[in-house]
C-alpha cells in the first residue's frame, strides 16, 4: 500500500515534469522574466570572428572585420576578387528585388568592427532607436542593419543592389569616392546562414544582446504581425529551451527590427 502511494505520487511528479510547462510557456514569459546570462558556447555560433570571442564585466566582446565569407559580385576588382568574385545570378534572382539587379559603385573592404554586447539582455523601458550602421553581428561577421536606407528613408531603392545573398557594400564613408571599398551588410534575411544552416536557425545578436532566429519557428513561417513592435517575442528557441526573448527576419518590413532595441543596446566601433 505504502509503495504503490510512493508510485502514485512520483509518477504525478514525473507527468508534471515532463507535461506541467508546455502550455502556459508562452503566457509566463515577458518582459519580467529573469535575465538569462549567454553562455560562451553559444556566442561561439558567431565563426566570422578576428579574435576569440571573450565574456567580461557583463559584457561580451566579439571582433570581426566585416568580410562575408559568401561570394558576392562585391568583390569585383578586390583583393579577393580571384577567390570571391562572382556574377550576379539572374536566374536566380534575390526574391526581395522589386526590379532588375543594379550593381551599387561600393567594394567589400576589409573592416575592424568591435561589438561590445549585454552578456545578460533584459527588457529596457527605454526602448532606443536602432542607429544607421551596425544594429547587430551575424554568425558569419557581418553587420546587421536597420530597415532604413538613410534616416527614415525605406530601402525601396536599395533593395536591388542586394547580391543573391542579401547582402550589399555602403560607402566607407559620406562622400567616399565611388568604387571605393565599403561596408558590407544584411538588412534582411542573411540568405548564406539560412540556406547552411536552416529558415529556423540562429543567425546572431542584435547590439542589446537578444539573438536573431531565421524567418521560420516551428515549421512555419514568421511575419511581421505575429511579432511585437520591436520585431521579437518570447518563447522558447533551440539554443534557449526555457525561452528567451529573440528577433526575427521576416520576408515583410521591417525584416529584423522594428521600432527599437527590446534591451538597452552595447555598443560597436568600426
Ligand atoms: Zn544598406
Ligand atoms: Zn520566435
Amino acid at each position: 500500500m505504502k509503495n504503490s502511494f510512493k508510485f502514485f505520487i512520483s509518477s504525478i511528479c514525473l507527468i508534471v515534469l515532463l507535461f506541467g510547462c508546455s502550455d502556459s510557456e508562452e503566457e509566463t514569459l515577458n518582459e519580467n522574466t529573469p535575465a538569462i546570462a549567454i553562455p560562451l558556447e553559444i556566442y561561439k555560433k558567431v565563426y566570422g570572428v578576428t579574435s576569440d570571442i571573450t565574456i567580461s564585466g557583463g559584457f561580451v566582446y566579439i571582433n570581426t572585420n566585416g568580410v562575408p565569407d559568401h561570394k558576392s559580385p562585391y568583390f569585383q576588382g578586390t583583393k579577393w576578387h580571384d577567390t570571391l568574385y562572382e556574377e550576379y545570378d539572374a536566374v536566380n534572382p534575390n526574391v526581395f528585388h522589386t526590379g532588375t539587379f543594379n550593381l551599387n559603385p561600393n567594394r567589400v573592404s576589409e573592416l575592424s568592427i568591435s561589438f561590445k554586447i549585454p552578456n545578460s539582455p533584459a527588457y529596457s523601458s527605454v526602448n532606443s532607436p536602432t542607429a544607421m550602421g551596425p544594429i547587430g553581428v551575424s554568425l558569419n561577421g557581418v553587420p546587421f542593419y536597420n530597415q532604413y536606407a538613410g534616416m527614415n528613408e525605406p530601402l525601396t531603392r536599395e533593395v536591388n543592389s542586394f547580391d543573391n545573398y542579401n547582402g550589399h557594400p555602403a560607402p566607407l564613408s559620406p562622400g567616399a569616392e565611388n568604387g571605393s571599398g565599403g561596408r558590407y551588410h544584411y538588412h534582411m534575411e542573411p540568405f548564406w546562414l539560412t540556406t547552411n544552416a536552416s529558415k529556423d536557425a540562429l543567425l546572431g545578436f542584435l547590439l542589446d544582446g537578444f539573438p536573431v532566429y531565421g524567418p521560420e519557428e516551428g515549421g512555419k513561417t514568421v511575419t511581421s504581425s505575429a511579432l511585437d513592435a520591436y520585431h521579437g517575442h518570447t518563447l522558447a528557441t533551440k539554443e534557449f529551451p526555457s525561452g528567451i526573448y529573440h528577433y526575427h527576419t521576416t520576408g515583410d518590413a521591417p525584416y529584423i527590427n522594428g521600432s527599437g532595441y527590446y534591451g538597452s543596446p552595447g555598443t560597436v566601433s568600426q
